[in-house]
């Protein structure tokens, strides 16, 4: 029996449970995914069950993507050079590998055309939490041209800042660094925006990071990458469409994330895209219905 998981607070609205539950049906694998909602004060004792009662392996979501690394014995490259992990394994005797699908699940996302764009392109992203580490990872990994950063809080801001510039260096990179205060965005010459802060994420849908003229600045052509993923519209990517830009949901993301972390525990290559899909916007109109 395959036992999976997932661990994080809260963990009420998560649809990682439904999205594995229905591939592993459809692999025909004999096996389950649970969420285990723990508070911080539990997380060792939650960790040392797991390993302890036979679980292949689990996801990380908010807020332990980073502390979780003090009990793993070992990261892959990209979990470390993130310094966060998504995706924990045990292997032989009890051994924990911690890794970051969410690097290739947003990568993945992004249709063929504007991936083959990137190492010309200038991204900017706003936000400077855990996903926008990831994202910027994925973005340097794949050589972006230029990289900048709007976030609202300077002290973050400069944090990020110097984890990328050592991200780069590390990378042995020449990828342009910029970092701003969102209200000083600019996005005139923005190939790809990708929004990595929970604005306009349910209840809040009335909300956008950034304002429609703000978004009309935009070069045509150009792709507005929401992370968020409930509502599958947000405001920004409505507004976004509304000027004849292109849109990508959060939605893909989060199954093709889930789908390389299925393939790291059951070790086939092909998760079931469509399958996993399928089940997301199920519950989706299970929701809102
Ligand atoms: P996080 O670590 O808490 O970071 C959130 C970032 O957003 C921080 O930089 C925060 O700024 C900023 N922010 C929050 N409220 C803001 C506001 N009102 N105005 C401007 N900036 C604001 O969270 P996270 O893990 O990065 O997740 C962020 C979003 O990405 C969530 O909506 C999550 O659901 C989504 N996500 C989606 C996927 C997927 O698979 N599609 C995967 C991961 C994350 P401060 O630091 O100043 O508070």
């Amino acid at each position: 029996m395959l036992k999976l998981g997932i661990i994080g607070y809260p963990l009420e609205h998560t649809l990682s449970p439904v999205m594995h539950n229905a591939a592993l049906q459809y692999l025909n694998i004999n096996g389950s995914y649970k969420t285990y909602e723990v508070k911080e004060n539990e997380l060792e004792k939650l960790f040392c069950y797991l390993r302890d009662s036979g679980v292949k392996g689990f996801n990380v979501t908010i807020p332990y993507k980073t502390t979780i690394i003090k009990f793993l014995d070992k990261l892959t490259e990209r979990a470390e050079l993130v310094q966060a992990v998504n995706t924990v394994t045990f292997q032989g005797e009890g051994k924990s590998v911690g890794d970051n699908t969410d690097i290739v699940g947003f990568w993945e996302a992004i249709p063929d055309n504007f991936k083959k764009k990137v190492p010309k392109a200038s991204v900017s992203l706003i936000g400077a939490g855990g996903a926008a580490h990831a994202v910027s990872i994925a973005l340097l990994l794949n050589k972006v041209d230029s990289l900048k950063i709007y976030a609202r809080n300077s002290e973050k801001l400069s944090g990020f800042e110097e984890f990328l510039e050592s991200r780069k260096q590390k990378l042995n990179l020449k990828t342009k660094i910029q970092v701003d205060l969102l209200k000083n965005i600019d996005l005139s010459e923005a190939d790809l925006l990708v929004n990595t802060t929970p604005v306009g994420m349910f209840p809040d849908i009335d909300k956008s990071p950034v304002t429609k003229e703000e978004l009309k600045r935009l070069p045509q052509g150009s792709l507005i990458y929401d992370l968020i993923y409930n509502p599958k519209q947000t405001l920004l990517l409505v507004t976004a469409a509304s000027l004849g830009l292109n849109t990508l949901s959060g939605i893909e993301m989060l199954i093709r994330q889930g789908a390389s972390s299925l393939g790291i525990w059951t070790q086939q290559k092909d998760a079931p895209l469509g399958v996993m899909r399928l089940a997301v916007e199920q519950s989706f109109e299970h929701i809102y219905s």
